[in-house]
């Protein structure tokens, strides 16, 4: 099973992808865990030329290559062998991060996006995904008061972020079924509850 996590930037995906990747292991599933971008040696090197408050003369579409580079690099080295094993695939951010931050944010083209991520992950889609959604303000100002390292993309203007949380609706209203959209502005442990219940009745289908 391939399970991702979405959502605005500070929205508490990392945080909530470490609490409920602990409680199945503690079930007993095998789980294997990774981010985007990043994951894996070469798609960390991606991450670091991507994010490099050097980089700041970056065009949007080098943005998005590199972004489909490093997720090429993680689906065949680490996602599709770990679900070959039967194992449970949790990603922190996938694809439809580049539909919403490359296509929402920067206002590329859907179909040409899709078009592209098809050919960087050989047409992977998750089983299931976790939007965490927060007013795009509140998930930075999270960011600003937990002092949460500063990156190239960190200079996007708010009216980016909120194109991109309104982006992730329209994404879960596309394909309703593989969505789960969690009120990520409440406190950390009832975002907790909320996606352990939700996951769990998924499993239990
Ligand atoms: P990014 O998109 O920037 O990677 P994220 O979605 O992974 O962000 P986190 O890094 O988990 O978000 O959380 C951002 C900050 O907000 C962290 O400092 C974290 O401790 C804090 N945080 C996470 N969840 C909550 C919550 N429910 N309420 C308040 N603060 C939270
Ligand atoms: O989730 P994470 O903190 O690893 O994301 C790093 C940065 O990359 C964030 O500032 C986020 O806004 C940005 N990002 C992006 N486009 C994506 C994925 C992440 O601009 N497709
Ligand atoms: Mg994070």
């Amino acid at each position: 099973m391939f399970i991702t996590f979405e959502g605005p930037d500070g929205s508490g995906k990392t945080t909530q992808v470490q609490k409920i990747v602990h409680i199945l292991m503690d079930e007993g599933y095998d789980v294997v865990t990774t981010r985007e971008p990043g994951g894996t040696e070469i798609s960390n090197q991606v991450r670091e030329v991507l994010m490099n408050l050097r980089n700041k003369n970056m065009f949007p579409r080098t943005e998005i290559l590199l972004f489909c580079s490093a997720r090429a690099q993680l689906v065949e080295e680490v996602i599709r062998p770990a679900l070959r094993e039967g194992k449970i695939v949790i990603s922190d951010r996938y694809s439809d991060s580049t539909l919403a931050y490359q296509g929402f944010g920067h206002g590329f083209d859907q179909q040409t996006l899709k078009q592209l991520l098809n050919f960087a992950t050989g047409n992977l889609w998750p089983d299931m995904t976790f939007l965490l959604d927060i007013p795009a303000e509140k998930g930075l100002q999270r960011r600003i008061s937990n002092n949460v390292e500063w990156n190239r993309m960190d200079d996007y203007q708010l009216t980016f972020h909120q194109r991109v949380r309104d982006g992730y609706m329209s994404l879960v209203e596309e394909c309703p079924m593989r969505w789960e959209v969690i009120n990520a502005d409440q406190p950390e442990n009832l975002v907790h509850e909320e996606i352990r219940r939700r996951l769990h009745d998924r499993m239990n289908q």
